[in-house]
């Protein structure tokens, strides 16, 4: 038996074409499975992060941003930022780990995008256990992509 390896290579992002590297030093997490351009992932994964066993394989789009739950103690739960995909082809959700790499000014795009998500994709995360992080969040955002005292405009809706 020869261990399973780490990751599958580089790949060509299937929705915008960029050439993202799953080298670790890169993006400074293991298994990788999105784009750091445009954020976008594909449904590789079935049981697990990086087993690689789903036979869907459709575009996941990046819907929202939500927080990892942390079982401490205290029961603060605000965890890392993490990055919420919906597939386009079975519909199933994901949470991931937001790299090193990915663009700050996208990941806030779908940020202030997801206040807009269709009701049922917002039942679906929620039916999900995910909790979705909304306006009121945005300080707390800014400062886990760009740090602290940063100001970042954001686009308003109009
Ligand atoms: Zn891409
Ligand atoms: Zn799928």
């Amino acid at each position: 038996m020869t261990p399973r390896p780490a990751t599958f290579g580089d790949f060509r992002c299937a929705h915008c074409g960029g050439l993202v590297s799953s080298a670790h030093f890169v993006s400074g997490v293991h298994n990788r499975n999105h784009c750091p351009y445009c954020l976008w992932s594909r449904h590789l994964d079935l049981y697990s992060a990086g087993d690689r066993l789903s036979a869907c394989k459709a575009p996941m789009q990046p819907v929202a941003l939500t927080l990892k739950r942390r079982r401490d103690k205290y029961g603060l739960g605000r965890g890392e930022l993490m990055l919420v995909h919906q597939c386009g082809g079975c519909g199933s959700l994901s949470i991931n780990r937001i790299a090193a790499d990915d663009d700050a000014r996208t990941l806030l795009g779908i940020f202030s995008a997801s206040a807009a998500l269709p009701a049922r994709t917002r039942d679906l995360v929620q039916a999900g256990g995910i909790e979705l992080l909304g306006p009121g969040d945005l300080p707390l955002v800014q400062l886990r992509l760009f740090g602290q005292g940063a100001q970042v405009p954001i686009a308003q809706p109009a």
